[in-house]
C-alpha cells in the first residue's frame, strides 16, 4: 500500500521547511496537500499512487518538449557517461551560446549560471557596475527571483522608494529599487523624468507570466526603450519565462525591440538547472575576468545541462513548432472560454506561443497588478481542485500561467475540456 499525499507530505515536512523546495509547491494558494510526483511521460505525470495527470504546469515552463523527451533523456545519458561537471570550459558551452547569439540577435554574448535567479542578480550587478548608478526600475507583479534587490515593492508614494517583500532584506538594499506599475507609460515618463540619470537598469518581463499572464501594450514597450536609450538606463528583458516559449525569438521579437540585456533560464536547460544572461558586447565585456564586474558558478555551464540544452534547440527549431503549439493553445484557451460562458462564469483567458493566462473575473482582461488582484482566487481554487480530482493539473495559484508542450495531443485536450466543462457546470450550481 503506497502512502497517501497526506502521509508523505507530513514527512516532508519534518525535514525541509514547509515540506518544500520552492513555496507556491506547498499548494498554499488553493487550499489542500500537494501531489507528490513519481515519474512523467510525455504530456503526463504521475504520482506516487499511480495516479495520471494531464500536465499544464511543465516544471514551470522548461518542459516544452513534454517530460522524458527521449532526444533529450538520450542526450542527457550520454553526457553523463562522459563526467558530471568539470570546473573547466567545454565545447557545448560555446555551441549553446552561439545557438543563442543566432537566434537571439540582441544577443552578442552570454553566460550560463545555475538558476534564472543567478542570471538576473547577475545582470543587475553587470547594470550597475557598466553605469557606476545604483538605482533600478522593476514592475508591480513581475518576478525575478529571489535575490534582495528584487524581493521589493512600491513604497507608499508611486515614486518613493521600495519596500522589501521579504524580511531579512535590509531597507537600505530596497531603497535603490524603484517599483512601477506594469503596463503604464505615463509611470514611465514620471519615474525617468524625477530620476532621469540616476537609474543603473529597468528590468521588465516583457510579456508578465508571474502575475498570471499580461501581454502589455506595444507602447508601453516603445516608451520603455526610447527611455533607457535617451538616459543611457540599460534595458534588461527577463525572459527567463518567456524565451523560447512565446516563439523562437522571445517576446522581444513579438515587440520588435532590441533590449540591452536579455535573462534565460526554465526552457534552455529543457528541465536541468539553468539560467543565462546576456546582450551587447559593450556591456558584456564588462564582467570578470574581462572587466571588473565579479560573477562566477562552480556548475555554470554544466555539461549535462548544456547537452540537453542543445538537443532541446534541435526539435524548437523544426519548422512550425511554435505555430503547432500555439494552435493547441488556442483551442483550449478558446474553448474553456466557451465553457465557461455556456455555464455562466466569468471566466477569461489570454494566451501567446506555448504559454496561456485564465482569470475568474467579470472585468474583461487583466492589464496589470491590481487588476489580477481583482480576480476570484476562490473560484479558481474551485476550478483548480475540480481538475486535479479528475486528471488535469494546472499550476495550484491564480497568479500563474499554464503551460503546453509539443506532446501534449487533441485526446489530452478533449479530455480537458471534458473535465472543465463538468467543474464549470459543478460551480454554476454551487
Ligand atoms: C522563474 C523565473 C525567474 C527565476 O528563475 P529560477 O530558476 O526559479 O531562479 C526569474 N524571472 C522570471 C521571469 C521567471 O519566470
Amino acid at each position: 500500500m503506497n502512502n497517501t499525499n497526506q502521509d508523505l507530505f507530513n514527512q516532508a515536512k519534518i525535514h525541509i521547511a514547509g515540506g518544500v523546495n520552492s513555496p507556491v509547491r506547498a499548494f498554499a494558494g488553493v487550499g489542500g496537500v500537494p501531489v507528490f510526483i513519481s515519474r512523467a511521460k510525455g504530456s503526463k505525470i504521475y504520482d506516487t499512487n499511480g495516479g495520471e495527470y494531464v500536465d499544464y504546469v511543465g516544471s514551470w515552463g522548461p518542459m516544452i518538449l513534454g517530460h522524458s523527451h527521449p532526444h533529450i533523456i538520450e542526450a542527457v545519458k550520454k553526457a553523463a557517461d562522459d563526467g558530471l561537471s568539470f570546473g573547466a570550459p567545454t565545447p557545448f558551452e560555446t555551441t549553446i551560446a552561439d545557438k543563442i547569439c543566432e537566434l537571439i540577435p540582441s544577443i552578442d554574448m552570454i553566460r550560463m549560471t545555475s538558476s534564472g535567479t543567478e542570471a538576473t542578480m547577475s545582470a543587475i550587478r553587470l547594470a550597475r557596475g557598466y553605469t557606476g548608478r545604483d538605482k533600478i526600475v522593476k514592475f508591480e507583479g513581475c518576478y525575478h527571483g529571489h535575490s534582495d534587490s528584487l524581493l521589493v515593492k512600491a513604497g507608499s508614494g508611486m515614486l518613493d522608494i521600495g519596500e522589501p517583500t521579504s524580511k531579512g532584506i535590509p531597507i537600505d538594499f530596497a531603497k535603490h529599487t524603484i517599483t512601477l506599475p506594469y503596463n503604464n507609460k505615463q509611470a514611465l515618463i514620471d519615474c525617468f523624468e524625477k530620476f532621469s540619470n540616476e537609474l543603473a537598469c529597468v528590468i521588465v518581463e516583457p510579456i508578465a507570466g508571474n502575475m498570471n499572464m499580461i501581454i502589455p501594450s506595444q507602447e508601453f514597450h516603445d516608451t520603455l526603450r526610447k527611455l533607457c536609450s535617451d538616459t543611457g538606463t540599460v534595458l534588461i528583458f527577463d525572459e527567463v519565462m518567456t524565451g523560447f516559449r512565446v516563439n523562437l525569438g522571445g517576446a522581444q521579437a513579438c515587440f520588435g525591440i532590441t533590449p540591452d540585456l536579455t535573462t534565460f533560464g526554465k526552457i534552455i536547460g529543457a528541465g536541468l538547472p539553468v539560467g543565462a544572461f546576456g546582450g551587447k558586447k559593450e556591456i558584456m565585456s564588462h564582467i570578470a575576468p574581462l572587466g571588473g564586474v565579479y560573477q562566477a558558478g562552480t556548475l555554470s555551464g554544466n555539461p549535462l545541462a548544456m547537452r540537453a540544452g542543445i538537443a532541446m534547440f534541435d526539435l524548437l527549431t523544426q519548422d512550425g513548432f511554435y505555430e503547432k503549439l500555439s494552435t493547441k493553445v488556442q483551442y483550449l484557451t478558446h474553448n474553456l472560454e466557451k465553457l465557461a460562458k455556456e455555464a455562466g462564469i466569468g471566466f477569461t483567458t489570454t494566451q501567446l506561443g506555448g504559454m496561456f493566462g485564465m482569470y475568474f473575473t467579470d472585468n474583461g482582461l487583466p492589464q496589470n497588478f491590481d487588476d489580477v488582484n481583482k480576480c476570484d482566487t476562490k473560484k479558481f481554487a474551485k476550478f483548480f481542485h475540480g481538475m486535479l480530482k479528475r486528471g488535469v493539473y494546472f499550476a495550484p495559484s491564480a497568479f500563474e500561467v499554464g503551460f503546453m508542450s509539443s506532446e501534449h495531443s487533441q485526446e489530452d485536450l478533449d479530455f480537458t475540456l471534458a473535465m472543465a466543462k463538468q467543474v464549470f457546470t459543478e460551480m454554476a450550481q454551487a
